[in-house]
């Protein structure tokens, strides 16, 4: 598990960051508070395409949980 620091100070996994293209249609990988985009140039492939698939797992859970605490409630369900 890799710990990243970025300089705005957000700290957290580097699959907590969001899956964002680049200017070159490339995936990296920004920083939820300030957006710096990390390219993960220095990877393999494989552990490039290994983070990205789990930062992409990661950012539609969230996204989920966002949309399920908007839904009204009578569409919980009922026992
Ligand atoms: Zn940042």
């Amino acid at each position: 598990m890799t710990r990243e620091i970025c300089f705005c100070g957000w700290v957290g996994d580097l699959e907590d960051r969001n899956p964002t293209y680049t200017d070159d249609g490339d995936l990296g990988l920004g920083c939820p508070m300030c957006g710096r985009l990390d390219r993960l140039e220095a990877w393999s492939d494989a552990a490039r395409a290994a983070t990205l698939a789990e930062a992409a797992r990661r950012h539609r859970i969230r996204v989920e949980s966002t949309l399920s605490r908007l839904e009204p409630p009578e569409r919980l369900p009922v026992r």
